[in-house]
């Protein structure tokens, strides 16, 4: 199979936290922005295995669903292309039908071949209906479904992958959460020793039973309280962090998941929440291309960018 499925192994790379004046403990983040030029970081280890069974199973055709500025939906768009499969993108919000050529994101699905077709926020919330579902294939013919966000079993198996037994010597994993199919992945494949701590991007730490679905392991714990107000809301505080952050160790984070988890991690640091002289191995999951969309939200309210 192509390089796509190949399981690369990506740089992890030690912060240096004196920089930010913290001394006594270890951070290390994995790269996984560096996976794939784009579908990165976590939606490759999610697709994985659903574009093998895809295959296997004879599709022709995926159909995924997903928000205007979806990483799930540039990933899903672009393994599409590079994997000849068609592609068809649910998106929410009938609104964004005249907006495609000023949303970064669903032009670079369109360029890839993704065929868009948007529907209402209200008929959104009954996506995962199986009427809903048997009206797409009366609409588009028969595809392999990816559920929203993309996790699903053989989602949360790729990103076991995440993890090896060159990790084992960490005592803390951290990880951004949306819907908590990658934290799954993280928490099967930790040792019952290690500490799996899921930053939420949203408010609330409803994922917890997502995650119980997959595993019965109880090492990890989710906090929402670096989600900044909710789903894609940023401050001031934020954008001075990543922009910082990128400054001092060059490694870009997305204001979506990263620089939330990474801006919490700074914080617990600095609060003495980790064990002194913890190993802290955190989980840079991708999302930059969010980066253009969230940028010209700001420059309309007249806000200093993500650099
Ligand atoms: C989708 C996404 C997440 C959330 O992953 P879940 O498995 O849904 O929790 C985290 N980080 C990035 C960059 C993402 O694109």
């Amino acid at each position: 199979m192509d390089s796509f499925l190949v399981n690369n192994t990506i740089a992890s790379v030690e912060i240096d936290l004196s920089k930010y004046g913290i001394t006594g403990y270890s951070l290390v983040l994995k790269r996984e922005d560096l996976l794939h030029p784009f579908v990165s970081g976590n939606k490759f280890r999610k697709l994985k295995y659903n574009l093998k069974a895809a295959q296997e199973q004879d599709h022709d055709t995926l159909l995924t669903f997903g928000g205007a500025f979806s990483n799930h939906i540039a990933a899903v768009a672009a393994a599409g292309k590079e994997l000849d499969f068609k592609t068809i993108g649910i998106i929410r919000g009938d609104e964004l039908k005249d907006k495609i050529s000023e949303n970064p994101t669903l032009s670079f699905a369109i360029d890839c071949g993704m065929q868009l077709h948007f529907i209402s926020r209200e008929a959104y919330r009954h996506k995962d209906e199986i009427e809903f579902i048997s009206n797409l294939k009366d609409q588009f013919g028969n595809f392999y479904l990816l559920p929203e966000g993309g996790t699903n079993a053989l989602a949360v198996k790729g990103c076991e992958e995440i993890l090896s037994h060159e990790n084992d010597s960490f005592d803390y994993i951290c990880v951004p959460v949306g819907t908590g199919g990658t934290m799954a992945g993280l928490v099967k494949a930790s040792n019952e020793n290690q500490q799996v701590i899921g930053f939420s991007s949203l408010k609330g730490t409803f994922h917890a039973s997502e995650i119980e679905k997959h595993t019965s392991k109880n090492n990890f714990n989710i906090t929402d309280d670096y989600c900044f107000g909710g789903y894609g809301k940023i401050d001031m505080d934020l954008i001075r962090f990543i922009n910082e952050f990128k400054e001092k160790t060059n490694i870009p984070l997305d204001p979506v998941y990263t620089g939330k988890m990474m801006f919490g991690i700074m914080d617990l640091l600095k609060k003495g929440h980790f064990k002194e002289n913890s190993r802290i191995f955190a989980v840079h999951t991708g999302g930059l291309q969010g980066i253009a969309g969230m940028n010209q939200k700001l420059k309309k309210k007249n806000l200093p960018i993500i650099e």
